[in-house]
């Protein structure tokens, strides 16, 4: 589904990115972690074509997006991005929040955008505010609002970037209990956090990235054993912590 090859990126004179590989299968939850600074914004936004790389490749459902001839804005209408500000349009209510992006890029009449937003706002739980502002909700409630907006698009994978480390930790767990129902569903996500509780509880594989590298890229189980396999950075991490 999303397969990262030798990626490597500078900006400027400065590499933020060496060499990153990994490959994400269908239906499947990779969570990337790592200390702050160390890439993982960076590579997330590299797989839907916000930050561009100069060496290697993403392919992205067999679309090469190092392939001068992408139609890089109607791929990245297919991958549904979450970021850690929920950067609704503050003056639009949730349903036009919800259907602008269908009707202006993916050219659905209004009536068919607002059924099938109105469908995700159910499917996080928020029927109640389709009329609000976001101004008018909590910071947890903007967070659903802006993954059923994602979710309108149909998209063939979804990315998480810290999505839950601006909220109040009163409003984190219904966030994360959005995603784990997706996860569940069969959403193929990758999702930067630090919530090692989510990441234990439906990620299949664990990136673990330090200073521009994927240090490790294991299944979930080998990453929270303490097996000597595991390097000794990603366990200095982890003990941080847990
Ligand atoms: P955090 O956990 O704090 O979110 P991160 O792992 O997401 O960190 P990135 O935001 O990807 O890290 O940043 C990686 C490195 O690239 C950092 O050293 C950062 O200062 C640098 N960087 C990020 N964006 C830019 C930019 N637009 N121009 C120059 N350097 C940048
Ligand atoms: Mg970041």
């Amino acid at each position: 589904m999303i397969d990262i090859q030798n990626v490597s990126k500078w900006y400027g004179s400065f590499q933020v990115l060496t060499d990153c590989s990994t490959k994400i299968n269908k239906s499947e939850v990779v969570v990337v972690c790592g200390p702050s600074g160390s890439g993982k914004s960076t590579l997330i936004k590299t797989v839907n074509a916000l930050e561009p790389f100069q060496k290697g490749d993403i392919v992205v459902d067999g679309i090469s997006l190092a392939n001068p001839k992408t139609d890089l804005p109607k791929l990245r209408s297919r991958v549904g991005m979450v970021f850690q500000h929920f950067e609704l349009f503050p003056h639009l209510s949730v349903t036009e929040n919800l259907t602008l992006a269908q009707i202006k890029v993916l050219g659905r009449n209004p009536t068919d955008a607002k059924t099938r937003g109105l469908k995700m706002l159910e499917r996080v739980g928020l029927m109640a505010h389709k009329d609000k502002f976001p101004g008018q909700l909590s910071g947890g409630q903007q967070q659903r609002v802006a993954i059923a907006r994602a979710l309108s698009m149909d998209p063939i994978v979804m990315l998480f970037d810290e999505p839950t480390s601006a909220l109040d930790p009163e409003m984190v767990g219904e966030v994360l209990d959005v995603m784990v129902k997706l996860a569940g569903e069969g959403m193929t996500m990758m999702v930067v956090t630090h919530e090692m509780g989510f990441a234990k509880k439906v990620s299949h594989r664990v990136i673990f990235m330090d200073a521009g590298k994927v240090v490790e890229d294991c299944t979930r189980d080998e990453f929270f054993s303490n097996s000597d396999a595991r390097s000794p950075r990603a366990k200095e991490f982890l003990s941080k912590i847990l």
